[in-house]
């Protein structure tokens, strides 16, 4: 099946990154730190993008918050770091950005949530004033409507339109159009306020799967804004990255997304690049993009005589994330290939030969020797103890001669 091309939409410049226009779709994160304690904020800014966030989205919910960004970012310019950093903003952006020029003048974007910018005629002169700010500053917005902050006014006004239509639609369904008309409404209004179409990302993030992609579907066939991706608060652990996984699947498949972002539960123990780490899988995995090469192992089963496959293929994954930093860059193109270690012979070879090089280990009652095939052909027989050492330095060769 191949992927749709890309929905055609206007092409945004956050900071030294572009959206949409057919660009690669971004990766992006949001950091958990409190951002006025400078110091846990940019370890972990740094972290998210050493991990491979392309942008990074921080709180700015009052004055210590809005005080502290400008050294954020100078800290982070000041080591070499040009990712754009976002500012979120809720309930009190307008004052904050008003109140902190150099906050307003450094973030790279500012997020606004209709739902949450005031009531009546407080909501459009607070909005007016944020987009007035990024107007001055030339910066980009992105309209960020969140089902759980989804301006209630709005919903109320649409619900009791529908219950006077002679066949009423359902509830959701008004649900979903009121998403979509808070986030073009909102984004008619910042353009009547004169800003540019190519300075609007507009994302309308919902938490449940279903809910969420016929929303983006919806608004994806009604604009051309450049449109960032999340199913938000999608759980902890596998739920959350399964629904996350699921939901950007099918939209990115049909060419619906600029960028993503995978909002993940904070887990004991795991680190918050976790969200970047599944970013770039779900990407990688529908061929959108390549960041390291790829293993294709198999889960093992009655036939495998030994977990000596489970260590081999953490052991060759652990090499890969190891020396991707180097490979990347003495090996242009590493992180297209593709690395098959398996479990026995019937689909070890089959897989080791559609690989670039793949391992075939022994399964039960079957020699105990290990064939290794390169670019489709058998290129030698491993054997003993030393089978890992062996293969890595196979890899390490094959390297050299195809990618140097
Ligand atoms: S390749 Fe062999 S060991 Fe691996 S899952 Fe398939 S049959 Fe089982």
């Amino acid at each position: 099946m191949k992927i749709q091309s890309r929905r055609k939409t206007l092409s945004v410049g956050v900071g030294n990154v572009l959206l949409g226009g057919g660009h690669p779709v971004v990766i992006q994160s949001m950091t958990d730190t409190p951002t006025a304690d400078v110091e846990r904020t940019l370890k972990q800014v740094i972290e998210l993008i050493e991990a491979g966030s392309e942008m990074v989205r921080l709180t700015v919910n009052d004055d210590a918050a809005a005080r502290v960004v400008p050294e954020i970012i100078a800290r982070l310019r000041g080591r070499g770091t040009t990712a754009p950093v976002i500012g979120d903003f809720h309930f009190n952006g307008h004052t904050l950005l008003a109140k902190h020029p150099d906050c307003a003048r450094l973030l790279d974007k500012y997020r606004i949530n209709p739902g949450n910018v005031g009531k009546r005629e407080k909501h459009d002169e607070n909005f007016a004033q944020i987009i007035k700010i990024a107007i001055d500053n030339n910066k980009p917005v992105r309209i960020g409507v969140n089902w759980g902050s989804l301006d209630q006014e709005l919903v109320t006004a649409l619900m009791d339109r529908n219950a006077r239509r002679k066949n009423p639609k359902d509830s959701k369904e008004v649900t979903y159009q009121a998403m979509v008309h808070s986030a073009l409404e909102s984004a008619a209004l910042a353009r009547k306020l004169g800003m540019k179409k190519d300075k609007i990302v507009i994302s309308v993030k919902m938490s449940v799967l279903q809910d969420m992609v016929t929303v983006y579907s919806q608004l994806a066939k009604e604009c051309d804004y450049a449109l960032h991706l999340g199913l938000t608060e999608a759980g902890a652990d596998v739920q959350g990255i399964a629904s996350s996984a699921a939901a950007l699947a099918i939209l990115l498949q049909q060419g619906i997304g600029d960028t993503i972002r995978v909002s993940l539960t904070p887990q004991p123990n795991v680190p918050r690049t976790r969200e970047v780490e599944v970013c770039k899988a779900i990407l990688q995995s529908l061929g959108l993009r390549y960041f390291a090469p790829s293993v294709t192992s198999c889960p093992g089963c009655g036939r495998t005589t030994s977990d000596y496959f489970q260590y081999l293929a953490k052991d060759i994954n652990e090499h890969i994330q190891r020396s991707m930093p180097v490979w990347k860059k003495q090996y242009p193109g590493v992180e297209r290939m593709k690395i098959a270690v398996m479990g026995c012979v019937v689909n070890g070879p089959g897989e080791s030969r559609h690989a670039d090089i793949g391992i075939s280990l022994p399964g039960a009652s079957e020699k105990p020797v290990a064939p290794v095939y390169a670019d489709g052909k058998q290129l030698t027989t491993l054997k003993g103890e030393h089978i890992k050492e062996e293969f890595t330095a196979i890899l390490e060769d094959y390297l050299r001669r195809k990618f140097a």
